[in-house]
């Protein structure tokens, strides 16, 4: 049985004609070219996402949004799949769950993931058990502790390209970094794995701004946790617009015991999509001066 919901007036700066379709029994008309994780957002649906993010192009890798569709094969991921008319979506059932549990249980049996709140919601969410893989073979990398501005954590990182993605085409234009290598190999390296300051890399910090685990975190808050003093329910954040150009950024202000701990960007600001440069990110130290 379906029953029809009023919705949120569509996006106006959406285009094409509207395409109606049914998520979990609700009857909800979009327009063409919105994306079924969208579309259930509609509908109230809040879709857990790993390497989706809304300022970047997504690349489908998790698996984590995956929702099933009457008539097809298999699960589809619903970040990136636009919708279609007459299309019946289930978010829930059973076997979206089961997938969801077995990929979050799949991440967390081979890498740390205690610095990832969202993910460990998600795992209490869909019951996930890593320890049913046994003590499986687990990413061993020593801490990159060796750049001025940020640290790299590799065995904190479920390679879900964000950091990718952003130094590249969706942000930065850099491509300091990609993914090398296959299967456990499979790691984030800059061009021929040199160090960071030998690459490419500009320092902008967009690829830290985007990781969704802490692989990739400020040299500050990694300090800050060594020390066992790091405590963001004590920290304030304040927005404010970045003085070393004219172009405008917006930056919000992390600020602990009276000092910056770390900059980030408001995605929705029109100017950043939460991206910034090695100025705005890490330039502050003056103030403390
Ligand atoms: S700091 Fe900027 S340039 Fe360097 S790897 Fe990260 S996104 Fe790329
Ligand atoms: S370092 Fe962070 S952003 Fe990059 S792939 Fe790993 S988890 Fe994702």
């Amino acid at each position: 049985m379906t029953r029809t919901v009023s919705v949120a007036p569509p996006d106006p700066t959406a285009s094409g004609t509207p395409v109606a379709l049914t998520v979990d029994g609700v009857e909800v008309e979009v327009p063409a070219g919105t994306t079924v994780k969208d579309a259930a957002a509609r509908v109230g649906v809040v879709t857990p996402t790993l390497c989706w993010a809304a300022n970047l192009t997504p690349v489908s890798a998790c698996r984590l949004c995956v929702v099933e569709v009457e008539g097809a094969r298999a699960l589809v991921p619903s970040c990136s799949r636009p919708v279609e008319p007459g299309m019946v979506v289930h978010t829930d059932s059973e076997r979206v769950r089961r997938s969801r549990r077995l990929v979050l249980e799949l991440l967390a049996s081979s890498v740390e993931l205690d610095q990832a709140p969202e993910l460990v919601d998600h795992m209490a969410t869909y019951g996930a058990d890593p320890a049913r893989f046994g003590d499986g073979e687990r990413v061993s990398e020593p801490v990159r502790d060796v750049d001025d501005l940020f640290v790299r954590d590799y065995e904190r990182c479920v390679l879900c390209y964000k950091c990718v993605e952003a130094c590249g085409d969706d942000a930065q234009h850099t491509w300091a970094i990609a993914v090398a290598g296959r299967g456990f190999d499979a790691r984030i390296a800059t061009e021929f794995d040199v160090a960071l300051d030998r690459s490419a890399c500009v320092y902008c910090g967009n690829c830290i701004g985007v990781c969704p685990t802490n692989a990739l975190q400020f040299r500050t808050e990694y300090e800050l946790r060594a020390a066992g003093d790091w405590r963001p329910d004590d920290q304030s954040v304040t927005r404010t617009v970045c003085g070393f150009c004219g172009v405008g950024c917006n930056l919000e202000l992390h600020v602990q015991d009276e000092r910056i701990v770390k900059v980030t960007s408001p995605v929705d600001h029109e100017v950043t999509s939460g991206h910034l440069c090695v100025k705005g990110r890490f330039g502050w130290a003056h103030v403390h001066a």
